[in-house]
């Protein structure tokens, strides 16, 4: 435990001292307007939360599910509008309806987006109590780790969370880009920009120099369908790496950015980098989303700046005025103020911090919406 609080500690003072230089970028008139119904709905969705939540705690596991799932909408919608997909509101209410839902397509994919909302804000494994390891979700909408869930349906057939009947692993639902089909299921239109892209683009443009190297994080992969279409528009020379590909082709990517020297630009996504690669053949990071915890940009960050790097890093991070972008940053600040905290202290505090958390977070993050 020693050990490991002091190298968290070095870490920390490191990435202090490159904090990424901030690019504000406003939202059109049209983008304000998606933005702003959906914070919007987030205010009424906190308020009905807080009730329940205050008085009976009936109902308030839904709308809390409610809430998490439109925070995820606001997120996507900075990056672009046409990310904020289907809601989930139909599956929410199929499911208040009767206990467990057919996989119907449709059903299918509002499960899995329901999963992603789980993963991202770091939830655990309501059985064992670690991280979601090897996350799933049932047709009854709750998430597990695969092997803890399993076990459990092979002895009682029963959600442990709800009582709901289940009779075998059919009932469970794994992690989009584990099943490969996600690109089956969009229907964007590609050629649209938004003012992130054309921020990014900008970036990409004022610091093209001889021999520089950039990646370009996203937390989603469908962000990054759209940042390489407007690269192949712009003839930008790119490789990429993603949770859907094995590792082989990893590798290839990762040799193509380093050996090419034409080739400038790797996407990436973000949850990819949390697997120890090297990318020190890039010196310049856009950080086109903001992740709710530090440790995991910190990490991927880190992949560029470790040792080995010759080069002058710069890092970018691309942040919508006025948005729930800004308040994600103020309480990534806290986070890392909190995890410093929670190293040197005891383990009783660290669990404190993690249970009052989360709900503090939603509200500090609406409420800097709010003064807008
Ligand atoms: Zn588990
Ligand atoms: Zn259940």
């Amino acid at each position: 435990m020693a050990a490991f609080t002091l190298r968290r500690r070095k870490e920390m003072k490191y990435i202090d001292l490159r904090l990424p230089k901030l690019d504000d970028v406003d939202f059109t008139t049209r983008e304000r307007e998606r933005y702003d119904a959906l914070a919007a709905e987030a205010q009424g969705l906190l308020r009905t939360y807080e009730n329940k939540h205050g008085r009976t705690g009936k109902g308030a596991g839904e709308a809390f599910r409610h809430l998490l799932e439109i925070l995820l909408r606001m997120r996507q919608c900075c990056n672009h509008w046409q990310m904020c997909g289907e809601r989930i509101t139909n599956l929410l209410a199929q499911l208040e309806e009767q206990k467990t839902v057919d996989l119907t397509p449709e059903n299918k994919k509002a499960l899995q987006d329901m999963l992603q909302i789980h993963i991202e804000s770091q939830e655990e494994c309501p059985i064992c109590f670690e991280t979601l390891h090897n996350p799933v979700i049932t047709t009854c909408g709750h998430a597990f780790g695969q092997e803890c869930i399993s076990k459990v349906i092979e002895i009682q057939k029963k959600c442990p969370m709800c009582r709901a009947e289940l009779n075998d692993d059919t009932c469970l639902v794994a992690p989009q880009h584990d099943c490969g089909d996600e690109k089956a299921d969009d229907e964007m239109d590609l050629t649209q920009s938004s003012s992130k892209l054309d921020a990014m683009m900008e970036i990409l443009k004022a610091t093209k120099t001889e021999g520089d190297k950039t990646i370009i994080f996203s937390q989603w992969t469908r962000f990054l369908d759209i940042v390489q279409a407007r690269l192949d528009r712009d003839r930008y020379k790119y490789c990429r790496i993603d949770g859907t590909m094995k590792a082989p082709e990893r590798d290839a990517a990762l040799q193509r950015l380093e050996k090419d020297s034409e080739c400038t630009i790797l996407l990436a996504s973000l949850g990819v980098c949390s697997v120890g690669l090297n990318l020190t053949a890039a010196n310049q990071i856009i950080l086109s989303d903001t992740w709710w915890a530090p440790a995991i940009e910190d990490q991927a960050v880190d992949r560029v700046h470790r040792l080995g790097q010759k080069k002058e890093t710069r890092v970018f991070r691309l942040v919508m005025n006025k948005s729930i972008e800004e308040g994600t940053l103020l309480i990534q600040q806290e986070k890392r103020k909190l995890m410093k905290l929670a190293f040197s202290e005891r383990e009783s505090k660290r669990d404190q911090v993690k249970t009052t958390g989360r709900l503090a977070d939603i509200q500090q993050l609406l409420r800097a919406g709010d003064k807008t």
